[in-house]
């Protein structure tokens, strides 16, 4: 699976930040929403409670992270 990765300005962090579109949306062959755009770098510098760049909490954040993590470990055998 390949996963188009986007460069984005957090103003949070003040540097570009890799924005992807969760994979279960092209899976779904539907649309993406704002709700489907997750951080790959949340946690590595981000520290706020709200991610200026999606205007969300950063827990909300960490849980789209942490469910991409998730799911890729699932597709790998579970490591
Ligand atoms: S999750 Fe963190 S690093 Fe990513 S855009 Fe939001 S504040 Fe910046």
């Amino acid at each position: 699976m390949v996963i188009d990765a986007h460069l984005a300005y957090c103003s949070g962090c003040d540097r570009k930040v890799r924005v992807i579109v969760d994979p279960r949306v092209a899976a779904a062959g539907r649309e993406p929403t704002a709700e489907d755009l997750v951080c790959l770098e949340h946690g590595d510098t981000c520290t706020g409670e709200l991610c200026p760049l999606f205007d969300v909490p950063s827990e909300e954040m960490k849980n789209r992270y942490s469910d991409l993590i998730e799911r890729a470990r699932e597709r790998m055998g579970g490591v």
